[in-house]
C-alpha cells in the first residue's frame, strides 16, 4: 500500500497553512515557496489545488495542520 495526498477542494481556503507546516519543519522557515506541497488557486472557478513536490516523504504534518480538514490520505493498492 501507499498513501498519497488528496484535497477535498469544497473545504480548503487556501490559507497556505499547510505549506507553512511543511516548511517550518523541514527548512527551519516560514515560507511556502520552500514546502514539499504548493497551493495553487484556480481564478475562474475560485477553488484551490495542491501540487506534491519532490521530496514530499510523505510525514502527515500538513494533513495535521490543515484547520479545515480539507487534506486527506488515500490509500493506493500496488500495482
Ligand atoms: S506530507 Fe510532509 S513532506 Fe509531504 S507536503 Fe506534507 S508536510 Fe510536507
Ligand atoms: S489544504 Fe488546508 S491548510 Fe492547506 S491551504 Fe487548504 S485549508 Fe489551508
Amino acid at each position: 500500500m501507499n498513501d498519497y495526498l488528496g484535497i477535498d477542494q469544497r473545504l480548503c481556503t487556501g490559507c497556505k497553512t499547510c505549506a507553512l507546516a511543511c516548511s517550518f519543519n523541514y527548512f527551519g522557515v516560514f515560507n511556502p515557496e520552500k514546502a514539499y506541497i504548493k497551493v495553487i488557486r484556480h481564478e475562474e472557478a475560485g477553488t484551490f489545488d495542491i501540487v506534491i513536490k519532490n521530496g514530499c516523504i510523505p510525514c502527515k504534518i500538513c494533513e495535521e495542520s490543515c484547520p479545515t480538514k480539507a487534506l486527506i490520505f488515500i490509500q493506493r493498492e500496488e500495482e
